[in-house]
């Protein structure tokens, strides 16, 4: 039976009799410092229309030239994907929206930089073919205000920030490989590790630096064709892309089961409402009337030049994982095993590894990165591998608990401070083992009844204990050290 789709079906898309069909168009903003034509600088976050000169805004009699470090970026992308690095041209996409000073796209179309690669999987080690990575310019970005949703239907105005329109991409396409919501989440986890070790990009999907397009369509299991597919735009974490493809399968199957067919549409993805709707039929190249761009030549980088590029282009997230599970002495579990992949894809393996060579315990230094410093990454720079690594030297010696080291790592995180100056001026001193004794005597005496029963074996009371202590030391005891006294006073 297929639940309705009121229900808001997420991460386990799993509809008996049918399989899921997913090809991802993922757009990166590269991380230059000026834009693909022009010498505006590629900056998020300023006030709107103060990065922008004639080329990127499209002024009759400007010319655009093109911008060797994009050309290198993408090619390190390209390499990091497997693919052929060759001879490109760019052509022109005309369409007329706002956004696009210009009324067409510089873009590549019929000969890509980057064809035929492959991305593998690192938890299934599936292959997923990569058919083209190629370099565009971005558009700029338009509000609408007053209407619905910030939707451009039923605004009052509309307003447009040239500051993005010119910033380099690159659109990795690949083939429709991915049979999950599950494996799409897996793919662009792991391209974007692969497009944060390459250098190419900072990786923040919330900023935009990262925005991907889901193609789904669905079949009948052991079908050997393709169904319809609808083609799901600009979205923008791995959770709404998990919920969006979850949602349009089965709203394929549905329409399928009742004897309807899927139209081929471009649809949004309403992240509040956790339904995609229909933006527009799908847009044919002919509606585009792609041309070559006449103020450009062909870009034909020397093959020397791509092996040059090819020799620094450093550790992928491969090497990167590899290195990290070497630190471990037994071979790391189905969770740290995720950790290795979380930290790795946000480029936070130098600080582990780098902790660990400074004395810190591998397990923790991965934990706490992979979690906590994870959650802030924007001020990853306030800490590194010695400060880092010192205060998980403080945790695992039990100078602080585990509730007192991640509080002091987000103050490392937020102030720059190394952990000593912060577990002093929290307050969080190591409280000496005879005064947490101490702790423990008080609690025992105030409740006897339960320490009768804990004394005759009723283990699941050492919690009600533990807890007594915390109350006492104001969180400062360490857990582990007060359970460890309670049980020598038992036996
Ligand atoms: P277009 O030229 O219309 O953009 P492409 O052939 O370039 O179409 O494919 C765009 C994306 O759609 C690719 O990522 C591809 O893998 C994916 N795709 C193509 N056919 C299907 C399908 N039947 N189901 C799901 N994804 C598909
Ligand atoms: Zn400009
Ligand atoms: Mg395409």
């Amino acid at each position: 039976m297929v639940e309705s789709s009121s229900s808001s079906p997420s991460q386990s898309e799993f509809i008996p009799g049918w399989e899921i069909v997913v090809g991802l168009e993922v757009h990166c903003e590269l991380k230059t410092n000026t834009k693909l034509f022009c010498g505006c600088a590629n900056a998020f976050g300023r006030e709107p229309n103060t990065s922008v000169c004639p080329v990127c805004l499209g002024l009759p009699g400007s010319l655009p030239v093109i911008n060797e470090h994009a050309v290198e970026l993408a090619i390190r992308i390209g390499l990091a994907l497997n693919c052929k690095v060759d001879e490109s041209i760019f052509h022109r996409k005309n369409y007329f929206y706002p956004d696009m000073p210009k009324d067409y796209q510089i873009s590549q179309y019929e000969k890509a930089i980057n064809e035929n690669g492959y991305l593998e999987l690192p938890l299934s080690k599936k292959r997923v073919r990569i058919e083209r990575a190629h370099i565009e310019e971005d558009t700029g970005k338009t509000t609408h205000v007053g209407g619905d949703g910030g939707r451009i239907h039923g605004a009052i105005h509309s307003l447009v920030d040239y500051n993005r329109a010119g910033i380099p991409l690159v659109e990795i396409v690949s083939a429709p490989d991915l049979r999950s919501a599950e494996e799409a989440r897996e793919y662009v986890t792991e391209l974007r590790a692969i497009l944060v070790a390459s250098g190419a990009s900072d990786g923040k999907m919330e900023e935009g630096s990262l925005r991907v397009d889901a193609n789904v369509s669905v079949r009948r299991s052991g079908s050997a064709e393709f169904g319809t597919r609808c083609e799901i735009k600009n979205l923008n974490s791995l959770r709404s892309l998990v919920r969006a493809i979850g949602y349009e399968a089965q709203r394929q199957v549905e329409l399928i089961e009742s004897g309807n067919a899927v139209v081929q549409q471009t649809r949004h993805w309403n992240e509040d409402q956790g339904v995609t709707t229909a933006m527009r039929s799908k847009e044919e190249a002919y509606d585009y009337r792609y041309f070559p761009e006449p103020d450009l030549v062909p870009l034909a980088p020397s093959a020397e030049w791509i092996t040059e590029i090819g020799s620094r282009i450093g550790m992928m997230p491969s090497d990167r994982r590899e290195r990290l599970i070497s630190m471990f002495e037994t071979a790391p579990s189905g969770s740290t095993f995720d950790q290795i992949v979380t930290a790795v894809s946000l480029g936070l393996d130098d600080l582990v590894t780098g902790a660990v060579r400074n004395g810190a315990d591998a397990r923790l230094a991965l934990a706490r990165a992979a979690n906590e410093v994870a959650s802030d990454i924007d001020h990853l720079a306030n800490i590194n591998p010695k400060t880092f690594g010192e205060l998980i030297r403080m945790e695992a010696g039990g100078k602080l608990s585990a509730t007192q080291a991640k509080k002091v790592l987000g103050t490392m995180l937020e102030s720059g401070e190394g952990p000593q100056n912060v577990a002093e001026s929290l307050g969080f001193e190591a409280l000496d083992t005879s005064i947490i004794e101490g702790f423990v005597g008080q609690v025992i005496a105030a409740s006897p009844k339960e320490w009768e029963r804990f004394a005759a074996g009723e283990d699941q009371l050492a919690g009600f204990f533990v807890g007594q202590v915390m109350k006492l030391s104001k969180g400062k005891a360490d857990g582990k050290i007060v359970t460890a006294i309670l049980r020598s006073k038992r036996s």
